[in-house]
């Protein structure tokens, strides 16, 4: 195993539940390994194909003694030292307690390598939450959702650089050296995206939109199986490419579809698929039929890429087959502005998964969008920002309150997140929240990626 990952926090936080999701059904039970308490579990976890050691530290469910806190903090220690990076869970429903900031304590205290987690993060009744957590000074949390998979994709993402860092060593040492990573005391280091970690590219679109077509054609042989004709089973889930010289992690949606053998079965197979990639991706590609462009399917699964906050890029393929392709774009981009409102500004691009012709293009906007996603604008910059808005445009005085905002920062990137602190901020008018978030789409340049701007009460 390349490194070994510890999941604590208070009870009920959901522990349990994702390192069941993590471990799958080979769950092994360690009670008779040593070192090992009867309270910890340890399993063999895995997301996509990074593998790893998993202890579960929710052993004291049933506790109900007053030493639990004492046993919680051994239990926790241990699990500490048995790890190379913690997941630091917290239940983003029930917000940061004080139970959470005992275990926050023992981490700093542990000097420990810690991915904040905030659990059951799916809908909207966690964003505060998420807010919140970063107050406990422990970086960036990730919202995940243990019960529904959500969040799988960050997960990863934040895994792979220690996964990495592991193999690496592991290859490099001899097999029983014990590889530490905890050297690397700032955490955040691990989450600043580095330039050899590849592009990761999920290409969605309906059955027969040429997804593999434009994935053989990215990675230059027949790797990938193509062609309309359903029952054609293929293994790989992800290939990694240089794509003229830029490493990319390519999520292919078709080939889990080509399983399905009954006719029926494809739209929802492709739709669900389609799902576990996007969440896997920092740049949905939606490929599009020009033939048939922005269908339901094309739709719901655009929508659900900017509500999951990934970079979009919409790719119209079978260019080479359009006869009027002047009126043909035209007509494309009404059609996108107005289908897809919440995608303003995203590239669209026309391409030939088949000829290979625009996929320079299609990788400049992949790229680009990337690049946006990863927008940063410092405090001081959003401040002078925010000045310039609230002048020329006052923010309303619903029922002769006036709203005040007074300071604006950015919370996290990937995709860009905001937060302006407001008096009233539940009074502030849809109109104008949406007037603030195209100022910063438009002020700082990020076009066509997710942005979200939260109002915060500044009490
Ligand atoms: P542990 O004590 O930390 O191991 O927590 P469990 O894994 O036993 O989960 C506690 C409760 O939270 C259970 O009822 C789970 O079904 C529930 N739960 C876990 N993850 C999620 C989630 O992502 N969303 C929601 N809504 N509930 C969750
Ligand atoms: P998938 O189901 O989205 O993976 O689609 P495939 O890659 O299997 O392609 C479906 C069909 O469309 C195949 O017959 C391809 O040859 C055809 N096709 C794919 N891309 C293009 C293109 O750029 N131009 C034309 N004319 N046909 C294409």
């Amino acid at each position: 195993m390349s490194f070994t990952l510890a999941i604590v926090g208070r009870p009920n936080v959901g522990k349990s539940t994702l390192f069941n999701r993590l471990v799958g059904k080979k769950l092994a039970l360690v009670d008779d390994q040593p070192g090992v308490t009867r309270d910890l579990r340890e399993g063999a976890g895995r997301i996509a194909d990074l593998k790893f050691t998993v202890i579960d530290s929710a052993g004291l469910e049933d506790a109900t003694d007053d030493s639990l806190q004492g046993r919680m903090r051994r239990l926790t220690e241990r699990a500490v030292e048995m790890a190379d990076v913690c997941l630091f869970m917290i239940d983003a429903r029930a917000g940061v307690l004080p139970a959470d900031q005992v275990f926050a304590e023992i981490l700093r205290k542990k000097n420990a390598n810690v991915i904040l987690a905030a659990n059951k993060g799916e809908g909207r009744a966690a964003d505060a939450t998420i807010l919140e957590a970063y107050a406990l000074g422990l970086g960036e949390p990730i919202r995940i959702s243990a019960e529904h998979g959500e969040g799988m994709g960050e997960l990863m993402d934040v895994l792979r650089p220690i996964y990495d860092a592991n193999v690496e060593k592991a290859e490099a040492d001899a097999p029983d050296v014990d590889v530490d990573v905890s050297d690397d005391d700032d955490i955040d280091a691990i989450r600043v995206p580095t330039r050899e970690k590849p592009l990761q590219i999920a290409v969605v679109g309906r059955p027969n939109a040429g997804k593999s077509t434009l994935i053989n054609q990215i990675i230059g042989e027949e790797r990938l199986l193509t062609g309309p004709e359903a029952g054609i089973t293929r293994d790989a889930i992800s290939v990694q490419q240089d794509w003229d010289g830029v490493p990319m992690r390519i999520f292919d949606t078709a080939g889990m579809r080509k399983k399905a053998k009954v006719q029926e079965k494809l739209e929802k197979l492709s739709v669900s698929d389609g799902l576990r990639a996007v969440k896997f991706a920092e740049v949905v590609v939606v490929l599009l039929d020009a033939e048939i462009p922005f269908e339901q399917q094309d739709l719901r699964i655009a929508d659900l890429a900017e509500r999951e906050g990934r970079a979009v890029v919409i790719a119209v393929n079978k260019w080479d087959v359009e006869e009027n392709k002047q009126d043909k774009l035209k007509e494309l981009k009404e059609e996108f502005a107005r289908l897809l409102p919440q995608l303003k500004g995203a590239p669209l691009v026309t391409v030939s998964a088949k000829t290979g012709k625009g996929l320079d293009r299609l990788q400049q906007a992949i790229m680009r969008a990337h690049q946006v996603w990863n927008t940063r604008a410092t405090t001081a910059q959003l401040n002078r920002w925010l000045t310039g808005m609230l002048e020329q445009h006052p923010p309303p005085a619903p029922g002769g309150r006036r709203i005040k905002m007074r300071y604006a920062t950015q919370v996290k990137t990937r995709p860009p997140a905001f937060v302006v602190m407001s008096s009233f901020p539940d009074l502030v008018p849809e109109s104008y929240r949406r007037y603030l978030v195209n100022g910063l789409r438009n002020d700082f340049d990020m076009p066509g990626t997710p942005i979200r701007l939260y109002l915060r009460d500044q009490g």
